[in-house]
């Protein structure tokens, strides 16, 4: 290394650590989440370069999206699209100001096309977090590399931008978030009685007909997996102290479900004093989706399941029945599971915690690139 090289990467590290301390000097909470469903792992990362001896990193995550893969706001917004250049189609999604005043922006760039209501250079339009926003592709480019070999082209590049500058979601506790709890702020009458612990699976035993469990999924890594067959799989959780009564409590849980056969129903069984789990729950979803639907749309969804519909009774244990179908594969990645008392609101004393933690093998040059 020279010693204009080494001049450089002092004032990029400087000019890194200067924009990550505007940003982390205030708090600023989680609020994305992955712009597809499924399992890609990212190819290009923020300080990757495509091209070595580049000046200019990446500014962004590559994902390798199969052509025509549905590409996902990763938080609500209002939505614009336009074409431009080496980013080709790409629908840039506005967050509005964080709590901070800082600005909060979305681009997901090389799409194929757009989803249905969002037009190029048409007027803004409001989506929602999952909502399909328009379907993965090549335009843009040029893909190119310098050493004259074509990279696939196929891929979704991913912007996030605070205050108009592009920033790295997957710094720890920084803007990942999976599916964080939409809970409301009614005030808490009693305390989490538990929840997966560093979302690990502590506590938690599999129901019978379980298959297998893990306590991270290999992409989610801060989640517990389980692949489950029969007509009774189920978790279940701890045994809680004796004496809680339903009357009041709502037991909730964020979960993506993936599996055979169409979407169907969940079920909290409750074990009561007398050793019974006799007592159903049919859990409700909280986030959009159509009633008491489990969606196998591999997305998270938030469900929540009002104890109190099982009488007022005296419980022990919970188990969380995922289907009645036999012979119905199903793959489950809990993100949280909380018990709370006060009815649709509860206790939000459950922090979650980043999707990914990512390792960056580069840091050098300037936070300004914008292309691919
Ligand atoms: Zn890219």
């Amino acid at each position: 290394m020279n010693t204009r090289e080494a001049v450089k990467i002092i004032i990029v590290l400087l000019i890194v650590l200067l924009d990550v301390s505007i940003v982390f000097g205030q708090t600023v909470s989680p609020f994305l989440t992955l712009p597809f469903a499924g399992d890609y792992q990212s190819n290009c990362q923020f300080y990757c370069y495509y091209y070595e001896g580049s000046d200019n990193p990446h500014g962004a995550y590559d994902y390798p999206l199969p052509r025509g893969t549905e590409v996902l706001a990763a938080a609500d917004g209002m939505a614009t699209a336009k074409t431009q250049g080496a980013n080709g189609h790409m629908v840039i999604i506005d967050h509005g100001n964080d709590q901070n005043g800082n600005t909060r922006r979305t681009e997901y760039c090389h799409l194929e096309s757009y989803a249905s209501g969002i037009t190029e250079n048409g007027q803004a339009v409001l989506v929602t977090r999952g909502q399909v926003i328009g379907y993965s592709g090549n335009s843009g480019g040029p893909w190119k590399q310098a050493d004259g070999n074509m990279r696939s082209p196929y891929h979704l590049h991913f912007v996030v931008k605070i205050n108009g500058i592009p920033v790295d979601p997957a710094t720890p506790n920084y803007l990942w978030t999976t599916n964080p709890p939409s809970h409301a702020s009614s005030a808490p009458l009693i305390p989490l009685l538990f929840s997966f612990p560093s979302h690990s699976s502590d506590g938690w035993t599999c129901g019978y007909d379980t298959q297998t469990t893990s306590d991270q999924d290999p992409v989610d890594q801060n989640t517990w997996k389980v692949a489950v067959q029969g007509p009774n799989p189920g978790v279940v959780s701890p045994e809680l102290m004796a004496g809680l009564t339903t009357n009041n409590l709502t037991l909730r849980f964020s979960a993506k479900v993936r599996g055979t056969g169409p979407d169907t129903y969940c079920q909290i069984w409750i074990k009561d004093d007398s050793g019974s789990w006799s007592h159903e729950v049919r859990v409700r979803s909280v986030d959009g989706q159509a009633g008491n639907v489990v969606k196998r749309d591999y997305q998270y969804h938030e469900y929540t399941a009002l104890l109190a519909d099982a009488g007022n009774i005296s419980i022990r244990q919970f188990s969380i029945e995922l289907t009645q179908e036999a012979n119905t594969y199903e793959e489950w990645i809990f993100d949280w599971v909380e018990l709370s008392s006060g009815g649709a609101g509860g206790s939000p004393e459950f922090t979650p915690t980043i999707l990914k933690t990512l390792i960056f093998p580069y840091l050098r040059g300037s936070l300004k690139a914008e292309e691919s």
